[in-house]
């Protein structure tokens, strides 16, 4: 039984700042580097010790949405998204930590080193002059009536409380946007994508393993059947048969892309209920040894490998999306649409991991293009949301999740806030085409 609410005695701090970004996935980086460089001050908030998120956190591996599909197996990686992503791409590139584009089904990707995404991430911080808080945790939100006014932060040094004329949710949970009572949504109904536990497998003999498999990163149907029958055999527990490992910048090492993590009761975990999320970080764990006592069994060049890393926490593909005043539909993605106010465009096939196997739908040759409105709450003001908390359907959201779109979405949230602030406006006051404009002249090529 609980006896009155708890209590924190220490002082509660203040801080006052022209934007306030929650998050420092990729949207979240995006968003407070651009509104910086505005020339306005800006306070990015992270509950961990560093930038990346999914990416970093959740150990995803790969810089997804660069390139266009095609059928054409012989055809260079054709880049087609550009802006922060270029930049962001170019500046981890510089530091040795991205790997040069490998294939990915009809399509390329690349793979980064999770630890020099940190410290990429904290020098474009640096650089933009934004005040990063790290180790700090949102836990509410300040709000007159429907208006958001900056978020309550928790630090060890005590509460904080931030006041700002305009706020960015990059949490990728959309937490804001709950915390603040406004429209969200999760999933298909409540069903989410799968969570799953990446890892790292050092002491691999790479030349032997491309020599085997080929560079396609995902593993040729031979692999799959391989899986089947050790899991039928009853000697292993694999519940994924459809894997994706990469060579990584690192020698001798392999990204591990493999796991399916769902309940003991078979059903998709949502990490935004507590138990789940506990749940998907203990079978996570289960299922990496699986996986690489599997590897070492089985997988040419594996022989001798060994698990040198997990993420910091398993991967979480989707749990709750803000309501935007537009929603990304599924036939959006598949019809390749365009839109006069799309801020981002993306070339990504839906990848949705629901089910026995992850299902792959792939757009050849084209692109489609994400409007602003995916961003702007339906209700509410001096908040903006960024990242895969967009507004999309489920089957379009396991497309735009990625982390090039996700970086384009922090762009043009990041110019949005900046108009916001600088011309005393709201963000739903602000046309969709005129960012456009602004995200052109950094060099996005959206037209
Ligand atoms: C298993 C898996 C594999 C993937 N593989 C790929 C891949 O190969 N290539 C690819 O491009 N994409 C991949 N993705 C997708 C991609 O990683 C994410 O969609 C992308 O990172 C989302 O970026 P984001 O900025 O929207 O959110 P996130 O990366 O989720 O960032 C949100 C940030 O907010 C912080 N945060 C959350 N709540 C709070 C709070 N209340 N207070 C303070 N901070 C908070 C988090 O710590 C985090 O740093 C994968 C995702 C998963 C889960």
């Amino acid at each position: 039984m609980i006896n009155g609410s708890a209590v924190d005695s220490r002082p509660v701090m203040r801080l006052d700042t022209d934007v306030l970004v929650v998050g420092g996935g990729a949207a979240g980086l995006a968003a407070a580097v651009t509104a910086a460089r505005q020339g306005l001050d800006v306070t990015l908030v992270e509950r961990y010790g560093f930038c990346g998120g999914g990416a970093v956190a959740g150990l995803s591996g790969t810089v997804c949405g660069l390139y266009e599909a095609t059928d054409n197996r012989d055809a260079p990686p054709r880049q087609v998204v550009f802006g922060f992503a270029d930049e962001f791409v170019r500046a981890i590139e510089a530091r040795g930590g991205l790997a040069e584009a490998v294939p990915y089904g009809k399509t390329y990707t690349r793979v980064h080193d999770p630890l020099v995404w940190r410290e990429t991430a904290d020098a474009l911080l640096r650089d933009a002059g934004v005040r990063v808080i790290f180790h700090a945790m949102a836990t509410g939100v300040h709000r007159e009536g429907d208006r958001i006014e900056g978020a309550s932060v928790f630090t060890k040094e005590g509460p904080l409380d931030i006041r700002a004329r305009t706020t960015i949710d990059a949490s990728g949970d959309a937490d804001l946007i709950a915390m603040a009572g406004l429209p969200s949504f999760v999933g298909d109904d409540g069903r989410v994508q799968n969570p799953t536990m990446i890892f790292r497998l050092g002491g691999v003999d790479v030349e032997r393993f491309v020599a085997t498999y080929g560079r396609d990163t995902i593993m040729p149907p031979a692999v799959s059947e391989q899986i089947i029958a050790a899991g039928a055999s009853g000697a292993y527990r694999l519940p994924r048969a459809k894997i994706w490992l990469f060579t990584t910048t690192r020698p001798d090492e392999l990204l591990c892309n493999c796991t399916r993590v769902v309940g003991a009761d078979g059903r998709e975990l949502n990490t935004l209920f507590h138990r789940d999320f506990t749940e998907a970080e203990i079978e996570g764990r289960l299922q990496m040894r699986e996986y690489a006592r599997f590897f070492r069994g089985h997988i040419a060049g594996c022989e001798h490998s060994f698990v040198n890393d997990t993420g910091v926490q398993v991967g979480v593909r989707q749990t709750r999306q803000g309501e935007g005043i537009n929603r990304l539909a599924n036939a959006d993605v598949v019809s390749g649409a365009k839109f006069a106010d799309g801020i981002a465009r993306s070339p990504w096939p839906i990848e949705l991991h629901a089910g026995q196997k992850p299902r792959v739908e792939w757009l050849l040759n084209d692109v489609y293009e994400i409007p602003y409105g995916c961003f702007v709450p339906a209700r509410g003001e001096g908040l903006l949301f960024a990242g895969r908390c967009l507004s999309a359907e489920h089957e379009a959201v396991a497309s735009a999740r990625v982390t090039a779109q996700c970086f384009g979405y922090g762009h043009a949230v990041g110019h949005a806030a900046a108009i916001a602030v600088r011309e005393a406006m709201p963000p739903r006051a602000i046309a969709g085409r005129d960012l456009r404009l602004l995200l052109n002249r950094d060099g996005a090529h959206l037209d």
